[in-house]
């Protein structure tokens, strides 16, 4: 008997919070054995095989029986299927981090000479990362802003193997149309890929969009307390397969300690990302009512400039959002300065509220020249990523902010 087919059975389709703490699918042979509740953790990078023949046959073959950690563990397996049940997807895979799960999935999917859509203001290392896979491997890669439909259909042709979305963006919050982009790239037989790291499968289901393939850093909100490293791509066991056997020559396996605070972590990840999100809500409705704020972008807000399209395929705004405030990155370190708990980080996603001033970070790095331009970074924006704390504190701590940065600049 399989846990995982019940659950995912039609009706009635059990809701995100249940198969957050119960959807770890099959009890495969070694945990029922232990009759253990909670995943097993396995600190292994070896299986043995009671003769040479079942060895043999465990080589590589079933990555849930267990042969050489590089290649599956049981751990892995479990987050794998709760994973693709919040996804709403056939299957997933796990590994060591976002990178990891984004450099083994292009790295499979794309030969020299193919084309290759992506939206101009995607994570930057995935832009460094396209880059390299051009001047290196011979795909070509055109940059666009796909917030317009227009610029993609331009560009858009038979030899184009890949469009690579990022929604809500980071670190400047753009909403792309999955659904019409998709329908787009499919008519000429691209593969549609979404980085939907600044949703998550609580907020936003880009396979129920359209998209082909989902990919996350589960380092943010899936594993959720800035205490692990993890990745996920989810998509059709068809699409997966030649990831997952790239994956074991990446070498981009996930630990099983990892892993398993992965699961412990997603356990709560729709109780997290309700109160995360009503928080920044919250948080974007005060930040666009002050004076010293001169640029604000969150889903949710009617401000949004694709506020329609985050209406129709989210179903929550995030926990992200961006906004600018007076004299640039001067009075973003004023704000920074007057906040009493609020630390500045580099990361986001987690139970930590947290901060930080992109133009002082990556966007300070030299390494993406020209591309840097096509993000049209506000002066003194501000990267804000919105905890589980009291949303009184947070509100407070971020007020006190906001006056520090007017009064700088009133100077
Ligand atoms: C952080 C991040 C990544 C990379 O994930 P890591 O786990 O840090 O490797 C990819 N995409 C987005 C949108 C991110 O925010």
């Amino acid at each position: 008997m399989t846990l995982h087919t019940d659950l995912l059975a039609p009706a009635p389709r059990l809701a995100p919070e249940t198969l957050a703490v119960h959807a770890w699918a099959d009890r495969d042979g070694r945990s029922r054995a232990h009759r253990t509740l909670n995943a097993p953790l396995y600190l292994t990078t070896q299986w043995e095989g009671s003769s040479l023949p079942e060895l043999a046959e465990l080589f590589g073959r079933d990555p849930d029986r267990g042969f050489y950690l590089r290649f599956g563990h049981p751990t892995l397996r479990l987050a794998e299927q709760k994973l693709a049940a919040l996804e709403g997807a056939e299957d997933a895979l796990v590994f060591a981090s976002g990178m990891g799960a984004i450099s083994t999935a292009l790295l499979a999917t794309l030969r020299s000479g193919d084309h290759v859509v992506a939206h101009r203001a995607i994570f930057a290392q995935t832009v460094l990362l396209l880059q390299h896979l051009q001047a290196a491997h011979g795909v070509q890669v055109d940059f666009v802003d796909a917030t317009d439909i227009a610029q993609v259909e331009q560009v858009l042709r038979p030899t184009t193997r890949l469009l690579y979305l990022e929604t809500p963006s980071n670190p400047v919050i753009d909403v792309l149309d999955v659904h019409t982009l998709a329908m787009r790239a499919h008519a000429l037989g691209a593969v549609v890929c979404v980085d939907s790291t600044f949703a998550g499968p609580f907020v936003q289901q880009p396979l129920a969009l359209g998209a082909d393939l989902t990919v996350q850093s589960a380092s943010k909100s899936l594993a959720g307390h800035a205490d692990v490293m993890a990745g996920v791509v989810a998509g059709s066991s068809a699409q997966l397969r030649a990831i997952r056997e790239m994956r074991t020559l990446t070498g981009a396996i996930i630990d099983p300690h990892a892993c398993w605070l992965l699961l412990r972590g997603l356990q709560t990840l729709p109780l997290r990302m309700r109160a995360q999100c009503d928080t920044a809500q919250a948080v974007a409705q005060l930040v666009s009512t002050h004076p010293a704020v001169t640029h604000v972008r969150y889903p949710f807000l009617p401000s949004h400039p694709q506020h329609d399209v985050a209406r129709r395929q989210m179903q929550a705004g995030g926990s992200m959002l961006s906004f600018a405030v007076m004299h640039g990155v001067h009075g973003a370190r004023q704000f920074v300065h007057a906040l009493q708990w609020i630390p500045l980080a580099s990361s986001l996603g987690s139970v930590y509220t947290t901060l930080e001033i992109p133009e002082e970070l990556d966007f300070a790095d030299e390494a993406l020249g020209d591309r840097a331009d096509a993000y049209a970074i506000p002066p003194g924006l501000i990267r804000f990523s919105v905890g589980t704390e009291a949303p009184a504190d947070i509100l407070r701590d971020v007020s006190a902010g906001l006056d520090a940065a007017w009064q700088a600049a009133a100077v």
